[in-house]
């Protein structure tokens, strides 16, 4: 299915300017902070609202069509192209860069050690922070 149909399908209008912000999204290639979007949007809209921006992507966020990565102070935006693309994250804590990570087993034990709480787990968020294979070479 479309992506966008899913903005349809929960009755919400897909205005120009949400399917601007996905477009920007999809297109980009990794993760996109909400700058980096903005100014993506601006070449192609001059002076495209930056709240609008902000609220769409969290828009999206909520419909599951795109997917917010905490790097410590700021945030990094990526569209949800297929949800069994699960994946974690590793934050680059000398050049800021994100890197996709699989862990195949990481939910099935973090849902081993829950369940023995009681605790029903649906999703665990795995952020890894420490320096990239190039900026620790640099530094080394
Ligand atoms: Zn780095
Ligand atoms: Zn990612």
């Amino acid at each position: 299915m479309d992506a966008l149909e899913a903005i349809r399908d929960r009755g919400l209008r897909l205005t120009p300017q949400r399917r601007l912000v996905y477009s920007a999204l999809a297109e980009h290639a990794g993760h996109a902070t909400a700058d980096q979007l903005c100014s993506a949007i601006s070449l192609k809209v001059p002076g495209f609202q930056r709240t609008t921006v902000y609220r769409t992507l969290d828009l999206l966020v909520d419909l599951g069509l795109a997917r917010r990565v905490q790097l410590g102070h700021a945030s990094a935006y990526e569209a949800v192209r297929d949800g069994s693309d699960l994946h974690q994250h590793l934050v680059c804590e000398v050049c800021g860069s994100t890197t996709d990570i699989r862990v195949p087993q990481l939910l099935e034990g973090v849902r081993s050690a829950t369940s023995q709480i009681g605790f029903e787990l649906e999703q665990v968020e795995l952020v890894g922070h420490g320096r990239c294979r190039a900026c620790s070479r640099s530094l080394a």
